[in-house]
């Protein structure tokens, strides 16, 4: 199933080029009350909805989705768990492009470990990137999103899978300079996600997707999840041996080679084999 968010406060069921609103059947949803967990409610609830949002599609007020403005298809994501250099290809660009690594040591993820994003840089497709410090290199980053299902603590690569609510595109939008890679690529906006969740029954192997991105046309990155030197079984280990994984942290697993600039008035068009492709304009912050 593929499930977008749309118009801030409603939930739909892609269908073709079609969205079922299946936003009422949320109202099974517990009352938020202080504190609120630390987790997605929606995704943390995901079994139980998926059959009633299935139970709508015949009924639901259909929109084109083509009319629609698409957010992030995670409303409430707890972390955004990121591989840093996890292809060997983009593993040999960064160490060769100074503007690139920045004397940063850029090391395989076995030792270097992974990072965390702030959650407040998460939009979806329709919000477009708004780049701060432009007079810096700002690049694009497509990744596979892995959003977590259930909650995942210490678990072994064999089971991993099974933690896995569904998928989505990720873009990790990246300021490029010496500072800390949390802080540059935490800005407001640098954090894509969409166009939709694709359940994780639909995406069985997600180890041999073809992603790609392109800048206003013109081909900057392609390559498969097929080499990602740590695989999304292995990277669900690694980060859940350090912390608790919570229904609706995202996991971003690195990109591939071909990472570069963007500026205001591009467009950036992201595809995944088996989640769809998301459109995103670059802007000047306003
Ligand atoms: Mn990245």
């Amino acid at each position: 199933m593929r499930i977008c968010r749309f118009e801030n406060d409603r939930v739909g069921v892609v269908d073709g080029d079609e969205v079922v609103d299946v936003t009422a059947a949320l109202d099974i949803l517990p009352t938020c009350r202080y504190p609120l967990a630390k987790n997605d409610p929606l995704i943390a609830n995901l079994n139980l909805l998926v059959p009633l949002f299935r139970e709508r599609i015949g009924t639901g007020r259909r929109r084109a989705l083509a009319d629609l403005d698409l957010k992030s298809p995670i409303a409430n994501a707890g972390k955004v768990v990121c591989a840093p250099v996890n292809y060997r290809k983009h593993l040999d660009e960064a160490r060769a492009d100074a503007d690139i690594h920045f004397n940063n040591k850029i090391l395989e993820i076995q030792q270097v470990g992974l990072f965390l994003k702030a959650t407040s840089s998460i939009v979806g497709p329709s919000e477009g990137v708004s780049i701060r410090h432009p007079q810096r290199r700002n690049d694009h980053e497509v990744e596979l999103a892995v959003i977590i299902g259930t909650q995942a603590n210490r678990v072994a690569r064999e089971e991993a899978l099974n933690y896995v609510a569904g998928y989505c595109i990720g873009l990790d939008m990246t300021l490029r300079g010496p500072e800390d890679r949390s802080l540059r690529k935490s800005i407001d906006t640098y954090t894509v996600l969409g166009p939709w969740i694709v359940t994780a029954d639909e995406i069985p192997d997600p180890s041999s997707l073809n992603l790609s991105l392109t800048v206003n046309g013109a081909l900057r990155q392609a390559a498969n999840t097929g080499s990602l030197l740590v695989g999304i079984p292995e990277l669900i280990e690694f980060a859940s041996s350090f912390y608790t994984l919570m229904p609706g942290d995202v996991v971003l697993t690195g990109t591939p080679e071909g990472v570069g600039p963007i500026i205001p008035g591009d467009i950036m068009e992201a595809s995944i084999d088996g989640i769809g492709r998301m459109s995103v304009e670059v802007n000047a912050v306003h």
